[in-house]
């Protein structure tokens, strides 16, 4: 093989797009497939880049934050080189005494610290926050983008570098050197690469309040809510083994009722429900590089952090194709950890 890798990349989620960018960038010829169906998850989420919260909030994520972390520290350059908006201003929790108590304490056992705000301070970071409270614990480590317009500019941004698009699913590795699966949830390519078998799903509604917001994402026991210039996202179930997109009002009302207690004025406002599907691994962690399967690399599984981790998913999936070090990270996301096969090649 001489040139260019031919790469095809199935998927046009935001780990299939971060992927064909930093590919085009490494000098690959990049396709990406989609048939592009309908909403997928990186259209449902609500674009939190929030590695502080998750980890304390996510017992899943906790062992995890380092990680996390890097793949926040990938995004502002990931804004720069594509024009993505990234929203720096941070996330404020607010809840009980007890629940706060309980933060506080998640965040000492990691290391970190968050500022102890009074309630002005509170209601100018979240304009139209409930004041019923008396202080917020402030962090500025979490960050945010908004999906509805950053899947696009995603996109643009890598046709602008010589991505081409096909509207059409992928069943196989076809001409390619290599195909990189970046099909979010689903198994259905598990008979190219076997390690899919290890992703399960976990739907997740979440409520909009349509209007731009603007301020902090808020953090509450059981919920968040995080503004855009789509509206005030307010998230999400964990509702393991379900891969359905149904809407089911009776499981989104708790996150309703979470986004009307924070924001009282919402009470008579117009909202939409959605739902999506996250892939899940065994440990929480993506699978980013080589597949058993000879010229297939996986892109997948990254749960409820895919737009965090998406930069850094696909710096290992671009190292990997290239024949780099896939670096300190790419140990962590290698498919070949939970032993359905080990990690192969294209040349
Ligand atoms: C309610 C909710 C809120 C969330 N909030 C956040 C958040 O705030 N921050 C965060 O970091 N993460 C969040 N997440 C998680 C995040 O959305 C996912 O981890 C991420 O979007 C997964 O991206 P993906 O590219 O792997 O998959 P997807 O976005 O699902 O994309 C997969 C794509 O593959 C395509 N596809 C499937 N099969 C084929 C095939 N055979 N050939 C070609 N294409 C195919 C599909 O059509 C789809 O477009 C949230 C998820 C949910 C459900």
């Amino acid at each position: 093989m001489s040139g260019a890798p031919k790469v095809t990349i199935a998927g046009a989620g935001v780990l299939g797009l971060a992927s064909a960018l930093a590919l085009a960038e490494a000098g690959c010829a990049v396709t990406v497939f989609d048939p592009g169906a309908g909403p997928n998850a990186s259209t449902v989420a609500a674009g939190m880049i929030a590695p502080v919260f998750e980890a304390v909030l996510d017992p899943a994520a906790r062992s995890h934050l380092d990680l996390l972390m890097a793949g926040r520290d990938r995004w502002p350059g990931l804004a720069q080189r594509t024009g993505v908006v990234l929203d720096r201003s941070g996330a404020i929790a607010v809840g009980d005494d007890a629940w706060l108590a309980r933060v506080t304490a998640g965040l000492d056992a990691l290391g970190l610290r968050g500022a102890e705000i009074g309630r002005a301070t509170a209601l100018a970071l979240a304009p139209g926050l409930s004041d019923r409270m008396d202080h917020a614990i402030l962090t500025r480590e979490d960050w945010r983008v908004d999906p509805e317009a950053a899947l696009p500019t995603l996109r643009a941004a890598a046709a602008a570098r010589g991505v081409a698009f096909r509207i059409e699913a992928v069943t196989g590795r076809g001409d390619a050197d290599v195909l990189v699966i970046a099909t979010g949830a689903t198994t259905g390519l598990a008979d190219v690469a076997p390690e899919l078998v290890e992703l399960s799903p976990i739907k997740g509604h979440i409520v909009r309040f349509p209007g731009p917001v603007a301020g902090v994402t808020v953090r509450t026991e059981g919920a968040y809510a995080a503004p855009g210039q789509g509206g005030l996202a307010v998230g999400a179930t964990m509702e393991p083994g379900r891969a359905d997109t149904l809407v089911d009002f009776t499981v989104a009302a708790p996150l309703l009722a979470a986004g009307v207690r924070l924001f009282p004025a919402l009470r008579d406002g117009r909202f939409e429900i959605a739902a999506g599907v996250r892939g899940a691994t065994p440990d929480g962690l993506p699978m980013a590089g080589w597949s058993k399967a000879s010229g297939v690399v996986l892109a997948v599984g990254a749960r409820r952090n895919g737009w965090l981790l998406a930069p850094l998913v696909a710096e290992v999936v671009a190292a990997c194709v290239t024949g780099r070090d896939a670096g300190p990270y790419g140990a962590r996301l290698d498919p070949a950890r939970f032993g359905t096969g080990r990690s192969g090649g294209w040349r």
